[in-house]
C-alpha cells in the first residue's frame, strides 16, 4: 500500500553575486546574472515525517561567504517540525549545502548512496576542485553518524517508505541520488543536485560541477522518467519553484510542491 505524501520545499539561503557561466557550461550569455537559491525539502504522510537534505549552517555560511537568511534546523522549527523528532533523513549526497548540522538530528537514521559515501572518504578528494563542494566537517559527521549505527545505506535505487523511493543518479556527485514521492498530483522527483535548474534538464544543459558528464546527461533523461512528466521535476536551487508553487500560509521560505504548478514547464 503506497501512501499519500505532502511535500515542502522550504528555502533558506540564496546567492545573487553569480553568472549563468556558474549554472552552465558552455553557455552563450555567460556574464548574465544568475540567481540560486538554497532548499531543503519535507515530505509528511498522516503518520510520518521525512526531510530531504538539511542544509548549511551560519558558521558555513560565513565561511564561504554565503550567509544563510535563517538556520536550516530554525526553519524547521518555525515550520513546527523539531529536528531531534525526525526519525527518517534523506541526503541526496553530501555537499556542504545538503549535508550540514547533522549533529541537530538526534533521532534520525540518515539514508545515504553507498557511492557518495566511498566518493567522500576516497582519493578523488586529494583534488582541490573534487573537494571544493564537501565540508570535511560535514563528512566527518556522517562517519560518526555511521559509527553511532545511524546510516543506512543504498545502492541504486530503494524505498524508503511507501511512497518515497530514492535513485542514484551521479554525475554532479559521484552518489547523487533523487527522491521520487508519490503525491496526490502523482508521482513527482526532487531532483536536488541532479538538475539545479529547470533549465539544466529541459535544455540538457550541463552545470559545471561535474564528475561524470555521461551520467549527468542520462540522469536529465532519468529524472525524466522517474516522473509523471516534466511539470513533476522540481529543480533543486532554481527560484522559479517559488513562482512555480504556491507559499504555504503565507511564510515566504516554505513552498508547496504536491499542488499543481501555475505554469507548464
Ligand atoms: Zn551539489
Ligand atoms: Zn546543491
Amino acid at each position: 500500500m503506497t501512501e499519500i505524501w505532502e511535500v515542502f520545499a522550504l528555502k533558506y539561503a540564496e546567492r545573487n553575486s553569480r553568472t549563468r557561466n556558474d549554472s552552465f557550461l558552455l553557455d552563450d550569455n555567460h556574464n548574465t546574472p544568475h540567481e540560486m537559491d538554497y532548499y531543503l525539502w519535507l515530505l509528511k504522510s498522516p503518520t510520518r515525517t521525512i526531510l530531504v537534505d538539511t542544509g548549511y549552517d551560519t558558521a558555513e555560511g560565513i565561511a564561504r561567504d554565503r550567509p544563510v537568511e535563517i538556520e536550516p534546523a530554525d526553519l524547521l522549527k518555525r515550520f513546527g517540525v523539531a529536528p531531534d523528532t525526525i526519525d527518517t533523513v534523506i541526503i541526496t549526497h553530501l555537499h556542504y549545502d545538503h549535508a550540514g548540522s547533522l549533529p541537530a538530528f538526534t533521532a534520525a537514521t540518515f539514508h545515504l548512496q553507498e557511492q557518495e559515501m566511498t566518493y567522500a572518504t576516497g582519493p578523488c578528494m586529494c583534488h582541490d576542485t573534487l573537494r571544493q563542494p564537501f565540508s570535511g566537517e560535514h563528512v566527518v559527521e556522517m562517519v560518526r553518524r555511521l559509527f553511532d549505527g545511524r546510516v543506512q545505506f543504498h545502492n541504486g535505487s530503494s524505498t524508503i517508505a511507501p511512497g518515497v523511493e530514492v535513485h542514484l543518479i551521479g554525475g554532479h556527485s559521484r552518489g547523487l541520488q533523487c527522491v521520487r514521492v508519490n503525491t496526490r498530483r502523482g508521482w513527482i522527483v526532487l531532483a536536488s543536485d541532479a538538475s539545479h535548474y529547470y533549465e539544466n534538464f529541459l535544455r540538457q544543459k550541463p552545470f559545471p560541477i561535474v564528475v561524470d558528464l555521461e551520467d549527468m546527461l542520462t540522469g536529465f533523461n532519468r529524472l525524466e522518467s522517474l516522473a509523471e512528466s516534466k511539470n513533476h521535476i522540481i529543480p533543486g536551487h532554481d527560484p522559479l519553484v517559488r513562482q512555480y508553487y504556491p507559499s504555504e500560509h503565507g511564510d515566504n521560505s516554505v513552498f508547496r510542491l504536491d499542488i499543481e504548478p501555475s505554469i507548464s514547464v
